[in-house]
């Protein structure tokens, strides 16, 4: 596409260093790693993986695929650790199912997890050295949730934002604090995918709002526009905040299916987000939709309608909370009464402030609602109100029922607008006419296209006659 065909296409290449690359010049280059694991302090005194791997072990006839395990190493930067909230309350797939390779042809996931897992100290960061090393035994992933900082801020005063763990990597072989900025650019060129969850590793989110003095940026800032994984994927992005776990296991699920040879890679969106999760605006998907069609705004929390005026940012934000809900479709901001505040964008949270007052674009399109709905409501309820009555109580002029004593019959005006509108429903109503089965083609139809035509087993033509009554 031509620039300014349809609006300017702009690539930008940098041969600037990525913020990985120059954190790894900052540190120099490592040699050697914890020689002894030692007594890690588990009372199964065994890693999580020795613990399922009798339980979750894929022959090959139930594989399906060459993959029998992947490694799935998970890190914290600048977190809260909501995004392992959310996952660990996925249900499709959830957590466990993916661990126990539960499901048909998906190799069993090995996670790493500095808080779910049983192993702690030296015996958990082995797995993330033998990655480096190269000895690792099977394919890895890399999951970051909270952002990327900028360490070198940090180094410069002999400090770190975001540790996890100590290696021998310091001056002499000192055990030294390695970040999980440093273990994300050491890992990174040899994982099969990187998986940023979460608007903070996604976008930067929260810690990169404005003033961030960590440096706070994204994974995709981190490692640069030409990152590729060792099996070409550049990062995905799962956003939200927290987001929804589901998002995260499935599109994990559907990486994995990818990496096993099962299909191509999902479809994701120039921003690398998974496609099928946000096309869609949160607006299309409400409950609340109907509301603001007919132009009915909340005026308080705790409120039943359209919650735009209380700032409400759904029509103009991607995210499919309102039809995936939060943990097993249910709740969910508007499901449980909270406005959208953007929280999966990448312009969260500074291009959404303040929060909770109406967005000023929402004024001509919920002023427009107002109006249209002023006349909509109306039609609607007098609609509603001959629909809500049955027909033999319309010949008896009475409605039998004992909930009420007392029930207001239509007047003269009402049933004869109801008449009409009778009247005007049933002049579309095909079954009103004779001789003729719905969807039929006929004789006009053949004429204008003889292909339709078709051979009777007799070798007569079929005919279709001609529809009487038109
Ligand atoms: S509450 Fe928000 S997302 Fe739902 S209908 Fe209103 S503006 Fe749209
Ligand atoms: S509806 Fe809005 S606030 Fe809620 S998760 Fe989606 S983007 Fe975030």
């Amino acid at each position: 596409m031509a620039a300014g065909d349809e609006g300017e296409t702009v690539a930008t290449r940098t041969s600037e260093k990525t913020p990985a690359e120059r954190l790894l010049d900052a540190l120099g280059p490592i040699d050697r790693f914890n020689p002894d694991v030692g007594d890690f302090g588990s009372p199964a005194r065994m890693t999580m993986e020795e613990y399922l791997e009798p339980h979750a072990f894929a022959d090959e006839a139930s594989r399906l695929g060459p993959i029998e395990k992947v490694h799935l190493f998970w890190f914290a930067g600048m977190s809260c650790d909501g995004c392992s909230v959310a996952v660990t309350g996925a249900q499709a797939p959830t957590l466990e199912g993916l661990m126990m390779g539960a499901h048909p042809g998906l190799p069993r996931v090995v996670l790493h997890h500095p808080v779910i897992n049983l192993e702690s100290g030296p015996a958990y960061e082995r797995a993330a050295e033998q990655a480096i090393e190269g000895t690792l035994d099977a394919p890895y992933v890399v999951v970051l949730e909270g952002s990327n900082t900028d360490e070198t801020i940090a180094l410069a005063d002999g400090g770190y934002w975001s540790g996890q763990g100590e290696e021998p990597w310091g001056p002499g072989g000192k055990e030294r604090t390695v970040t999980a900025d440093e273990w994300i650019a050491r890992m990174a060129p040899n994982a099969a995918a990187m998986i940023a969850i979460g608007t903070c590793a996604t976008w930067g989110g929260i810690p990169s709002a404005k003033g961030n003095p960590t440096g706070a940026m994204s994974l995709m800032d981190f490692l640069g526009q030409d990152y590729r994984s060792t099996f070409g994927v550049p990062v995905v992005n799962v956003p939200g905040c927290p987001p929804i776990g589901d998002n995260f296991t499935e599109a994990v699920a559907a990486i994995v299916y990818f990496l096993q040879g099962f299909g191509p890679l999902p479809e994701f969106d120039e921003l690398g987000r998974p496609a099928w999760q946000f096309g869609e605006t949160v607006h299309r998907h409400c409950t609340r939709g109907a509301y603001y069609e007919e132009g009915k705004f909340a005026r308080e929390f705790g409120d039943k309608e359209c919650l735009v005026e209380m700032g409400c940012w759904g029509p103009v934000v991607n995210c499919n909370i309102t039809s995936r809900g939060a943990i097993n479709h249910v709740g969910g901001c508007m499901n449980a009464g909270g406005a959208c505040i953007g929280c999966t964008m990448p312009g969260f949270p500074d291009k959404f402030t303040p929060f909770h007052k109406a967005p000023p674009g929402s004024l001509v399109s919920s002023t427009a609602s107002r109006m249209l709905g002023s006349i909509i409501r109306p039609l609607r309820e007098h609609s509603a109100d001959h629909l809500n009555r049955e027909v033999r109580w319309d010949l008896e002029g009475h409605v039998p029922s004992g909930w009420a004593r007392e029930h207001s019959e239509p007047n003269a005006v009402q049933k004869l607008s109801h008449r009409f509108y009778d009247r005007l429903r049933r002049t579309n109503d095909g079954g009103q006419r004779s001789g003729e089965t719905w969807g039929k083609r006929d004789e006009i139809t053949l004429r204008k296209d003889p292909s339709l035509e078709r051979e009777l087993p007799g070798g007569e033509d079929e005919k279709i006659p001609a529809k009487e009554g038109r």
